[in-house]
């Protein structure tokens, strides 16, 4: 039996059986691949319930606004991505009408959509012969063949893309393309596959090299920042002081409280008689309670948050600040970043 049919046969038996794989259309396709990008099938599936739920077409979701789209996004991450899918939403209703396209031509020519996810929706929802390439996939062609050629090098990229080309059932691309991401996903996973169950056993290279740990070969992220949030509270009259993020730095036009940044964890006197916190609030304010510190790791960033629960005078808040207050309990109803839940 072939690669493809040897696949095929595991993925009959073992398949998740996930709600979109039960459709063809390509906006629900979309919906599903995007937030499967941000994180694993568990954490995936009530995200997807939400956005299919609130947005039942692309033209339902080319009317939403942006702070709706957060707060549904809210927890998954990478927020980029969720105000991307907006704008995606809102490009298919305008180019195509509302009518989100299934081949990969009319896809891969729309801004916020790639070669990964064109391909994707293209096969699964048209049946087109377009392989998939994600990192289950990289990781199974990397040991099965023993390709030592670094998965996010350009020319490793290439080379991946035309291997998984190469395997594909031109015959059947949805099937065979669900079969192997399920494969690499279940079967071929990252730390400690069961080998001793796999179908692919005999023909794979890293089983018989003892190569498992050191494939696939990725190269070196780039270096972490550290960054050091400080993070005042304020409340007054059980209503909230918050602030909207601008749209240059992480977490773009979300929610958080107002906060100085420093170059290194603050010595907290300095902070408190900085120019800074003194322009912000008039004068200087008293500290109530700090909270326990938290750290939040992003891919490149690692923020070390500090908040303190500040008493201060409300009506001498910079107005040049744009700070505003909110009710307590509508604080839930802003996208907020995971690290000032604390209300
Ligand atoms: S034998 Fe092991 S390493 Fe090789 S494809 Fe199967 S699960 Fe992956």
């Amino acid at each position: 039996m072939d690669f493809s049919a040897t696949i095929i046969q595991w993925y009959n038996q073992h398949k998740r059986d996930l709600p979109w794989r039960n459709t063809t259309d390509p906006y629900v396709i979309w919906l599903s691949e995007i937030i499967l990008q941000q994180t694993r099938v568990e954490q995936g599936l009530p995200y997807f319930y939400r956005f299919a739920e609130n947005y039942p077409t692309v033209t339902h979701f080319a009317a939403a606004t942006e702070d709706e789209v957060l707060k549904l996004w809210q927890g998954l991450g990478y927020y980029s991505r969720g105000r991307n899918m907006l704008k995606t939403a809102q490009l298919v209703q305008e180019k195509y009408k509302g009518a989100f396209h299934s081949d990969f031509d009319s896809l891969i020519a729309l801004k916020g959509i790639g070669e990964y996810t064109a391909a994707a929706i293209s096969s699964f929802a048209a049946n087109q012969p377009k392989a998939v390439v994600d990192g289950n996939v990289n990781r199974l062609i990397a040991r099965y063949f023993g390709i030592d050629e670094p998965i996010n090098g350009t020319k490793g990229q290439k080379l991946f893309r035309q291997t998984a080309n190469d395997l594909l059932d031109k015959q059947h691309p949805a099937l065979h393309n669900q079969a192997i991401m399920e494969f690499g996903a279940l079967q071929c996973k990252p730390k400690s596959p069961d080998c001793s169950v796999c179908p692919l056993r005999d023909g794979c290279y890293a089983y018989n090299n003892n190569a498992i740990d050191k494939l696939p070969v990725k190269l070196k992220k780039l270096t972490v920042k550290n960054r050091y949030f400080n993070y005042f509270v304020v409340i007054d009259d059980e209503k909230v002081l918050m602030n909207k993020r601008g749209d240059t730095d992480i977490w773009a036009n979300m929610y958080d409280l107002p906060m100085i940044e420093t170059e290194e964890s603050p010595n907290v006197e300095k902070l408190f008689s900085s120019k800074k916190i003194l322009s912000m609030f008039g004068s200087a304010p008293v500290i109530i309670k700090e909270y326990p510190s938290k750290k939040h790791i992003l891919t490149h960033q690692h923020i070390h948050a500090r908040l303190f629960h500040i008493e201060t005078d409300a009506k001498n808040i910079n107005p040049d600040t744009g700070y505003f207050f909110i009710k307590v309990e509508k604080i839930k109803n802003l996208a907020l970043p995971k690290l000032i839940f604390i209300f």
